[in-house]
């Protein structure tokens, strides 16, 4: 018999009327013939709404209670949809991290899975019996609950569907599935039918988003991981391995970040050691640097620019102001009204002329681009903030992506 995970994210599971609609759509699943797991989310804004709580008690709360706390959100969901279950005359059984053998490290509030035991929801499947796992936790060798981040419930359903070898994993939300852009941005965006999990990673952010590290682990694992509507019976988007076509559309989406910050550092001494003299201290602090631009020097000096986070560029100009004066640099100069635009799309590298027409389009446009970069499957501009949408629009038309992919 085959064996799907479900997952349902808590917009789904908002109120008793959702959760009862959950509990029909985890009905009908099983009905087709296949065993199901299902996997919940807390309850609408539960989640922040315990966060919130427990800041009205403490400022800075306990990380061991606070997990604990956190991880009762989507019990109450799990349990409330097994009821619904049975009250529809099904059995089903609902587990919490703990139950369903979910073993992870003890970094409170960002565990990371170790391992699976999963014996109670097999026994639990072997009598026939629907499972419900409560997302998003687990327990240490200490038997202490942990949560794994915030979204992760997605992880621990295709943690799940990887441990019981499950046909595949669906992720239901209250979005269709992943689109060429973000409709919002671009009326015309299509669902992507289907897309690879290293085209996903780069796309996460367009209609549904899925925590990233759920599908990496989906990509370790080979995990189909189907993405669509919690009510509405639209295909939504198959994420798996796949062999890219040679006639298809190479470029499959437009992303776009609006989080980005600039930061260069003028009239840098050049001799060795001095990148890593600048992203060294910036790696020990936990910011993530993302794009870096090096001018070929002049008289031996020479302008290192690179982006980061917004967020992190008050804490990260702080740290380069002291570490260009360590090194005899010119001066600093930060910018943050920066966006990352992306078109993404395995194979683009080995197709000529993707990252002259990307170009093309923009500068027709009166775009201008700050800083290029590429990777396999994506070429990526640096804009201004107030060009970014017009830029994915742009993107978007110049690619022919509004007649499907
Ligand atoms: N309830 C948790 C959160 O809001 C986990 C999840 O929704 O996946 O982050
Ligand atoms: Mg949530």
């Amino acid at each position: 018999m085959a064996t799907v995970v479900q997952k349902y994210g808590g917009s789904s599971l908002a109120d008793a009327d959702k959760i009862k609609r959950v509990a029909e759509r985890i009905a009908a699943s099983r009905q087709t013939g296949c065993q199901v797991v299902a996997v919940c989310s807390a309850m609408g804004d539960t989640t922040d709404d315990l966060i919130k709580l427990a800041h009205q008690i403490t400022p800075r709360p306990d990380p061991r209670e606070m997990d604990l706390l956190l991880s009762t959100g989507e019990v109450v969901s799990s349990a409330l949809v097994a009821m619904a279950l049975n009250s529809m005359g099904h059995q089903a059984v609902s587990l919490t991290g703990v139950q369903a053998g979910i073993q992870t490290t003890t970094l409170f509030g960002k565990a990371q899975i170790t391992g699976i035991e999963p014996k109670r929801i097999r026994k639990e499947l072997a009598e026939g019996k629907t499972v419900i796992v409560a997302g998003f936790q687990g327990f240490t060798e200490e038997n202490d609950v942990t949560t794994l981040g915030r979204g992760a419930s997605d992880l621990t359903a295709v943690a799940l569907a990887a441990a019981l070898k499950a046909d595949r994993c669906e992720i239901y939300t209250d979005v269709e599935g992943i689109y060429t852009a973000d409709p919002r941005v671009v009326p015309e965006a299509v669902k992507i039918p289907d897309i690879s999990y290293e085209e996903m990673l780069e796309l996460a952010m367009l209609g549904a988003k899925m925590q990233p590290r759920s599908i990496e682990l989906a990509a370790i694992y080979e995990v189909p991981v189907l993405v669509a509507h919690s009510f509405k019976d639209s295909p939504g988007t198959l994420i798996h391995r796949e062999a890219p076509m040679e006639t298809r559309n190479k470029v499959r989406g437009v992303a776009c970040d609006l989080n980005v910050g600039k930061i260069t550092v003028l009239g840098v001494p050049d001799r060795p050691g001095i990148a890593a003299a600048i992203f060294e201290p910036l790696a020990q602090a936990g910011v993530s640097v993302d794009v870096i631009v090096q001018n070929a020097s002049v008289e031996k000096l020479t302008d290192v620019s690179f982006t980061i986070s917004r967020t992190d560029l008050p804490r990260a100009v702080e740290l380069v102001r002291s570490i260009a004066h360590a090194i005899g640099a010119k001066g600093t100069t930060s910018s943050s009204g920066l966006a990352k635009v992306s078109i993404v799309g395995a194979g683009i590298q080995n197709a000529p002329g993707y990252a002259a027409r990307t170009f093309r389009a923009l500068a027709d446009a009166g775009v201008n681009i700050e800083m290029i970069t590429t990777s396999e499957i994506r070429i990526t501009c640096i804009v201004a903030e107030e060009k970014a949408k017009e830029a994915v629009r742009i993107l978007h038309r110049a690619f022919g992506l509004e007649s499907g992919s």
